[in-house]
């Protein structure tokens, strides 16, 4: 996988979270690619605001409406983008579906597939929320919006970091968020879309706060790509090396570094229950 070339913290086992300290998790962050993109586009972003402040105020609703849309525009992506399943039938779109997120699904502790790609986290969320900020405030606002949107993009990636790492959060609004997010994991996919804001699944009814509240999804690993559907659309499949699975995920635990090659069983008993 091209992205994890640079980093030595992806060679080795260590891209595994259930495997990482917090401290180990904020160098990761802090130096991961997309992540050193986004602050320095927030950076020039914000820099630019101060450059052509003219009305705080506008600048203001601007970063506000970014703070608004981008929870929003997160559940539409996630729940009718990322869940449907017309992405992995075409050959067109195959590859970038398992990338953004058949592979979290797969193996939601590997760091290396944790993060949105940047190429088109980047594009999504600058083409939605800079001409938003600039109908409310021009150009300042637009440069507000989007740099305050930067900053709301760590955060979700942040908060989605710890929410997958074997730690747990001293913060109520973590361990709540955290909850929520693994039994979208671990127990029914087909709710609880947000990261770090719930608003919206409270909204359209997608909300479970318990596990009991709804049934275990049998395609909470696989999305809806089972074998049936990998015969009759082969491509995520082919590309996976045949590592798909439905089970609880184990595929990358033992060829760090090597997804798709032949799936080996875990090295630890896993001592850990989830969702
Ligand atoms: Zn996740
Ligand atoms: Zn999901
Ligand atoms: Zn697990």
């Amino acid at each position: 996988m091209a992205v994890s070339a640079p980093f030595s913290f992806l060679k080795n086992r260590k891209h595994n979270l259930d495997r990482m300290t917090l401290g180990d998790l904020v160098y990761s962050f802090f130096t991961y690619y997309a992540v050193v993109a986004y602050i320095t586009v927030g950076v020039i972003s914000l820099a630019l605001a101060v450059k052509w402040f003219e009305n705080p105020l506008r600048m203001l609703l601007a970063m506000l409406a970014a703070s608004v849309v981008f929870p929003f525009g997160w559940y539409l992506v996630h729940k009718h983008i990322l869940h449907s399943r017309f992405l992995y039938k075409s050959p067109l779109t195959a590859s970038t579906w398992k990338r953004i997120h058949f592979d979290h699904h797969q193996d939601p502790h590997d760091l290396r597939v944790l993060f949105g790609a940047l190429a088109n986290v980047l594009p999504t969320v600058a083409g939605v929320i800079a001409p938003i900020g600039y109908l409310i405030g021009g150009k300042a606002g637009a440069a507000a919006a989007l740099g305050w949107a930067m900053v709301i993009t760590c955060f979700y990636e942040f908060c989605h970091c710890i929410q997958h790492l074997n730690y747990t959060p001293k913060s109520r609004f973590l361990k709540d968020i955290k909850r929520l997010h693994l039994s979208h994991h671990f127990h029914n996919e087909q709710g609880n879309y947000g990261i770090t804001n719930y608003f919206w699944d409270r909204l359209f009814g997608t909300l479970y706060e318990k596990s009991g509240d709804r049934p275990k999804s049998p395609t909470v690993f696989n999305l809806g790509y089972t074998a049936e559907e990998a015969q009759r659309y082969p491509w995520v499949d082919r590309l996976s090396g045949g590592t798909r699975g439905d089970g609880h995920p184990r595929r990358f635990w033992d060829n760090a570094g090597t997804p798709g090659s032949t799936p080996q069983a875990p090295a630890e008993p896993v001592t850990r229950q989830e969702g």
